[in-house]
């Protein structure tokens, strides 16, 4: 792995070498990565990939980093981000996508050609292929419902198509979260639709949106999946957590399920706190919390100092209000 072979045998593409990945990421957060490459076609992609699986590197792809947590150590090897291959091409009733697209740009198109079947993505930051990676959806819809087939490049740089039945979408899960392959374009099928229609239910959907997220801080949205049986932001509400702060990461005052960085967080600090959650989620309910946010990269060596006193301070308190809880309990029994 030597950053001078990739720049000569790439020298035409565009490559940051020790770049802050907080630059990109939507908590503002996240440590440099080694080399980050923003190929512009499938083709710069698959050469890419050939080259830097023969060398030996270890490679990672970001979309637009808005499901992501990069720890503050970084990412060692080549990070490969798509949001400079965004091409959206439309005809009759297909959308076929390069998959750095925004979603919410593919969404907005679809309804300029006055086409629906989009409108639930209008408001969700990521790129296409992040959203196919996670099967993304909002207020009823996913992705896998407009979705008809989808090419992907494997880690070695062979190209493949694969149909909607074969991606094996899911709740936030599709086929890509084993098999590591890239997703480059999709064809979308939606319906004809009526204009007006489909901007009456974006304008709702964004309404809905502005009211209930805390869309004024960094976040990366969601965090936990939704447990069967419960909702997040509840769980987390009735324990008291809403508006708790660790470091400059802060569970959201407006949206629980949502942790803010309100202060010069660092991906430590989000790290420790959803910890902190799950622990007490876990010990008062005992459901396990599932993270949906992806935490990659590596730690830093050095200790963040405070973190860790904070959270332990914060346990004990919790600890003690679940005592005097119990206690009560005993007297009124
Ligand atoms: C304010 C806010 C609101 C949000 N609302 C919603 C919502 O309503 N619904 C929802 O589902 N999500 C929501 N999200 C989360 C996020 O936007 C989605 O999960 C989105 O699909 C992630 O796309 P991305 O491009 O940002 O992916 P990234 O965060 O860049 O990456 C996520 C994962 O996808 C992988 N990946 C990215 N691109 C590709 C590719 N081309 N091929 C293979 N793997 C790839 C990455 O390696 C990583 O593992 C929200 C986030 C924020 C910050």
């Amino acid at each position: 792995m030597n950053i001078k072979d990739l720049l000569n045998e790439f020298s035409e593409a565009n490559i940051k070498i020790d770049e802050p990945l907080s630059k990109y990421t939507y908590t503002k957060t996240g440590g440099p990565a080694d080399a980050l490459i923003f190929p512009k076609s499938k083709e710069e992609v698959q050469a890419l990939m050939q080259w830097l699986n023969a060398n030996n590197w270890p490679v990672t792809i970001l979309g637009n980093a808005s499901n992501l947590i990069v720890k503050d150590g970084g990412i060692r090897g080549a990070t490969i981000i798509l949001t400079d291959m965004n091409k959206i091409t439309i005809e009759n009733k297909t959308i076929r996508v390069l998959t750095g697209a925004p979603l919410i740009e593919v969404s907005k198109r679809a309804y300029d050609a006055e086409l629906t079947g989009l409108e639930f993505a209008c408001g969700i930051p990521g790129s296409v292929g992040g959203a196919i990676y996670m099967n993304a959806g909002a207020y009823g819809g996913e992705v896998r419902e407009v979705i008809k087939k989808v090419t992907l490049l494997t880690r070695k740089g062979v190209i493949k198509e694969m149909a909607n039945e074969d991606m094996d979408f899911d709740y936030r899960h599709s086929i890509l979260q084993e098999s590591d392959d890239i997703a480059l374009e999709v064809v979308f099928e939606l319906k004809d639709g009526n204009p007006e229609k489909i901007k009456e239910k974006m304008d709702e959907l964004t309404y809905l949106r502005t009211s209930k997220q805390p869309l004024e801080y960094p976040s990366c949205g969601s965090v936990f999946k939704r447990p069967t049986g419960y909702f997040t932001g509840k769980l987390i509400q009735d324990a008291g957590l809403q508006g708790y702060i660790l470091g400059g990461a802060q569970v959201s005052k407006k949206h629980a399920g949502f942790i803010v960085n309100i202060d010069n967080a660092t991906a430590s600090d989000y790290i420790e706190l959803i910890a902190h959650i799950k622990e007490i989620i876990l010990e008062k309910d005992g459901v396990t919390l599932e993270t949906e946010v992806k935490i990659i990269g590596n730690d830093v060596t050095r200790e963040k100092k405070g973190s860790s006193a904070l959270l332990n301070k914060a346990k004990t308190s919790f600890k003690s209000k679940l005592n005097q809880a119990s206690l009560a309990d005993e007297t009124l029994n």
